[in-house]
C-alpha cells in the first residue's frame, strides 16, 4: 500500500544511537520543535512516509539501509532517507543552503555568496527527493514539502506526477522582492514554488513578498485577496498587512498562499515543568538567585539573531545603571547549530568575546554579570530559566517566528514577567502585549530595556495574561487544525 501522507523535511525525525553496537533509532533528544509537529500528522494518515537526507560514506554505502522505523513506538509511517556523499550535503546544505539561500532569506545580502554553490548537485538533491515521493505516494496522497532546501522538489514532483496534490511550508522569513531576486537562480525557484497547490509562511507579510517576487518574475495573475484573519495584528510600522493575496493563477493552474503562523505545545511545556524533577531544581535555582532580578536570552548561534545587539545593549544597562552592579544576571544560552562552518564560528567567537568584555569590565569577585551556556540546556532545565527571570530579551534583526518568546509566555503562565521582542521576528505579529523593540537602533534597545525593568507588576500581568490567551489560544494544534482544513480542501487545480 502506498502512503496518503509523504512529509518531506531535511532532518530525520530520530537520533540515531549506537547501543551495545547496533544501530538504534531515538526519540529526539530535543522534543521540543517542529519534528513532534509534523510526526503528529501521521495520526490523521491512513500510511505515511517522512523522506530526509543522510549523509553516507563510502565505507557505509554496502550496509546502509534507506528506509527506518522507529525501535520505541508502533506507527503507520516508515522514514525513508535519501543517502547523499559528504561532498553533496557539504554543497545542498552547508554552501547553497547556508551561505546562499540562509542570507537571503532573512534580508542579509552582504553574508551572501554564491560562487562556490553547485547548482547541478543542488538540483539533483531535490530532484532525489522528488522521485522518492512519488514512488511513496499514492494516486490522492498529499506531498507536503518544508522549508527552501527543497525549494525545486515542486517542479521535479509535477513532471514526474503532473496531478499531485503539493503543498510547501516555510519555516523561515520571506524577503521582498529586491533581497529575493539577488538569487541567481530566482527564477527557477519561484517556477518551482508556483506549481505547488498551496505555498505556506508562518506571517501575512511573508507571504505578501513571495507574491510580489513571483509576480516581479513571471506574468502570475492575482486571483482572490482576504482581510488577514485571526489574532494576527496589523499594527506598528514593522508588522503585517491588514489584507493579503490568498490565491494566484500562474499559466494555467491555481496556486493558494497561505499564511499562519506556528504554535507551541503548552500542555507538553507546562507537564514538563510542573514534574517533580523540575519544580526540585526550579526552587534550587529560585533559592540561588534569590533578590536579583534575572534576564534571559536563549537561542542558537547565528549572525541574524542579533546576539551582538543585545549583548552591547546589557553593557550599555551596566553602564548607566551602577545600582544594577551585583544584582542581577543575564542567563544567555546561544547554541551552536552546526559544527565546522566559518559563519557560525565567526558569530559564536564574537560572542564570546562580547560576553568575556562585559564580564571583565563590571564584573567582581562575587558577581559575574553574564553566564553564558554554549551547550543546549535541557528543556526541563530552560523552562526553569524562563520561570526565574524577570525579563526575557529576545531582540533578532530577523526571525521566521521565534519559539523561545512564545515558550516565556507559556512558563509564566499570566502571571509576572516581561518578554521585549524584535518587530523583526515572525511572532511579533501576534504578541502585541510583548515591548516591541527595533534591534538596529541603539537608543531603541535601551529604552526597551529600561522600560521592562522599570514596569509595575500591575502591568506585566495584564500583558502576561493577554499573551498567554493569545500563545494557549492559537497553539501548535490550532495551527494543525487549520491546516487539515486547508488540506482536506485541496486539488490540483487546473484550467483545461
Ligand atoms: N532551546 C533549547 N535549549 C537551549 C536553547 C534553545 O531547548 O539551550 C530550544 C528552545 O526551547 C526553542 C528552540 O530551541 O524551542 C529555538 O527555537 P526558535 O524558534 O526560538 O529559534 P530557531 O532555532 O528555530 O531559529
Amino acid at each position: 500500500m502506498k502512503s496518503s501522507l509523504v512529509i518531506l523535511y531535511h532532518r530525520q525525525p530520530y537520533d540515531e544511537v549506537i547501543e551495545d553496537g547496533k544501530v538504534v533509532y531515538r526519540q529526539k533528544k530535543s522534543p521540543n520543535g517542529i519534528v513532534p509537529t509534523l510526526k503528529g500528522f501521521f495520526s490523521y494518515a491512513e500510511k505515511g512516509t517522512w523522506i530526509a537526507w543522510r549523509e553516507v560514506d563510502e565505507s557505509e554505502k554496502e550496509e546502509f539501509e534507506p528506509r527506518i522505523t522507529s525501535d520505541e513506538e508502533e506507527t503507520n509511517y516508515t522514514v525513508l532517507r535519501i543517502g547523499l556523499t559528504k561532498e553533496q550535503v557539504k554543497d545542498f546544505y552547508h554552501i547553497t543552503s547556508k551561505e546562499a539561500f540562509w542570507p537571503i532569506l532573512h534580508s542579509f545580502p552582504y553574508h551572501f555568496t554564491y560562487e562556490s554553490s553547485n547548482w547541478e548537485n543542488f538540483r539533483e538533491v531535490n530532484r532525489l527527493f522528488a522521485e522518492a515521493a512519488c514512488n511513496e505516494a499514492a494516486d490522492d496522497a498529499l506531498i507536503w514539502i518544508h522549508d527552501y532546501n527543497l525549494w525545486l522538489v515542486p517542479h521535479y514532483i509535477r513532471q514526474i506526477k503532473p496531478d499531485a496534490r503539493i503543498a510547501f511550508f516555510h519555516h523561515t522569513p520571506f524577503p521582498s522582492v529586491d533581497i529575493f531576486n539577488i538569487l541567481p537562480w530566482r527564477e527557477e525557484i519561484i517556477n518551482s514554488l508556483l506549481s505547488c497547490d498551496v505555498v505556506g509562511f508562518h506571517i501575512p507579510r511573508y507571504s505578501e513578498n513571495f507574491v510580489n517576487v513571483a509576480r516581479s518574475l513571471l506574468p502570475v495573475e492575482i486571483v482572490e485577496r482576504q482581510p488577514v484573519s485571526g489574532h494576527i495584528i496589523p499594527v506598528g510600522t514593522a508588522l503585517a498587512e491588514p489584507e493579503m493575496v490568498t490565491k494566484l493563477k500562474y499559466k494555467n493552474q491555481y496556486v493558494k498562499v497561505d499564511a499562519f503562523p506556528v504554535g507551541t505545545n503548552p500542555d507538553f511545556f507546562l507537564s514538563v515543568l510542573n514534574q517533580p524533577e523540575t519544580q526540585q531544581r526550579l526552587k534550587e535555582l529560585e533559592a540561588e538567585f534569590e533578590g536579583k532580578k534575572l534576564i534571559i536570552a536563549a537561542g542558537r548561534v547565528d549572525y541574524v539573531k542579533g546576539n551582538k545587539e543585545m549583548l552591547e545593549a546589557f553593557g550599555r544597562l551596566l553602564e548607566r545603571r551602577p545600582d544594577l552592579h551585583g544584582n542581577i544576571h543575564f542567563i544567555v544560552s546561544c547554541v551552536s547549530p552546526a559544527a565546522g562552518m566559518r559563519v557560525y564560528e565567526e558569530a559564536q567567537s564574537q560572542i564570546e568575546q562580547l560576553v568575556g568584555q562585559i564580564n571583565g569590565h563590571f564584573g567582581r569577585l562575587d558577581w559575574t554579570p553574564i553566564l553564558l551556556f554554549t551547550q543546549v540546556i535541557p528543556i526541563s532545565e530552560l523552562l526553569c530559566y524562563y520561570k526565574i527571570s524577570d525579563v526575557c530579551w529576545t531582540t533578532p534583526l530577523r526571525d521566521g517566528l521565534n519559539l523561545v518568546a512564545k515558550e516565556y509566555i507559556i512558563t509564566h503562565q499570566g502571571e509576572n514577567g516581561v518578554l521585549i521582542l524584535s518587530e523583526f521576528v515572525g511572532a511579533a505579529v501576534e504578541l502585541a502585549n510583548a515591548i516591541q523593540t527595533n534591534p538596529y537602533s541603539t537608543d531603541l534597545m535601551d529604552k526597551a530595556i529600561d522600560r521592562a525593568l522599570a514596569m509595575s507588576v500591575e502591568e506585566q500581568k495584564e500583558r502576561m495574561q493577554k499573551m498567554y490567551e493569545v500563545v494557549t489560544k492559537y497553539d501548535v494544534k490550532y495551527w494543525g487544525d487549520r491546516l487539515l482544513e486547508v488540506f482536506k480542501e485541496l486539488s490540483h487545480e487546473v484550467d483545461e
